[in-house]
């Protein structure tokens, strides 16, 4: 009882500093720590790190040096896997075990949710439990522990989210889109984001790509070349367009009847067989 306490005190600490964040329009300070084979946080570097990339996308980190486990992206068979905080959090509200609308990582990071339980498993098979680390840019991380740090991280977050949703309006609008086509776009977008753990690694700029694409394909305005206009305009790989595509189809499908691209699957499908 206690801990759920503290824990809450804790969310509203997150809460009280974001607040002030907002408020200032500074870029947040966030303590990063950059990967580095010397510092031993090259993720999985040599079998042993401080960092560790998981192979559901997520990445860990440990106070001491560890070595990969099975659920390392290389694994190591014989050691019991690392606990996955963030995978366990999704679960918890994907069954319903707790009251939270999204489940991007924004949210996920937060203070206030229950501890991963693991005392019904004999001890010798018990996950190993480490920290979550937050991977910021190819070179730095953070481990989200201070309220200072978790609320630097969403509201740059939440602002890097804004700015790119006016982008893509924009782009939007250029391209001919009607409004009613627009506002399903940026739905999309947030919906997707809502669903980051979907697509672990894919930036919201992949998303944003991968949206505007269907929208377009769903209006028949689809044109020659457009995959790689959006990938240029997004900084996003065809490569990992071409990965979210299905994925995030299949979510639209499934969360908003107002894009009803069940529609448009059966000529998409047409015209691009591989999917
Ligand atoms: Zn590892
Ligand atoms: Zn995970």
């Amino acid at each position: 009882m206690e801990d759920t306490r503290s824990r809450k005190e804790l969310r509203r600490a997150v809460a009280e500093h974001e607040k002030a964040l907002e408020q200032d329009h500074r870029r947040p300070h966030l303590t990063t720590l950059r990967m580095s084979i010397q510092d031993r946080t090259e993720p999985c570097h040599g079998g042993a790190s401080h960092l560790h990339r998981l192979a559901c996308g997520h990445t860990v980190h440990t106070e001491q040096v560890s070595l990969c486990r099975r659920n390392c992206t290389i694994p190591v068979t014989n050691f019991t896997p690392f606990a996955c905080t963030l995978c366990e959090r999704q679960k918890m509200i994907q069954f319903g075990r707790i009251n939270y609308r999204s489940s991007s990582l924004t949210e996920l990071i937060l203070p206030n949710f229950p501890m991963y339980d693991q005392s019904h498993v004999p001890v010798m098979m018990r996950a190993r439990a480490c920290d979550i680390a937050v991977v910021t840019s190819s070179k730095h991380f953070f481990v989200p522990s201070t309220p200072e740090d978790i609320a630097a991280y969403r509201v740059n977050d939440n602002r890097r989210l804004v700015g790119l949703i006016e982008d893509v309006v924009d782009v939007a609008k250029d391209m001919g889109f009607s409004q009613t086509i627009v506002n399903g776009i940026t739905d999309g977008l947030t919906t997707s984001v809502d669903h980051q753990y979907l697509w672990v690694n894919a930036t919201y700029e992949q998303l944003a790509a991968v949206i505007l694409y269907l929208s377009a394909v769903q209006a028949g305005i689809e044109q020659s070349g457009m995959l790689s206009q959006l990938s240029m305009c997004f900084g996003a790989s065809i490569k990992g367009i071409k990965q979210l595509l299905p994925a995030v189809s299949k979510l639209l499908i499934d969360t908003s009847a107002r894009f009803a691209i069940a529609n448009f699957m059966r000529s998409f499908e047409k015209a691009y067989p591989a999917y």
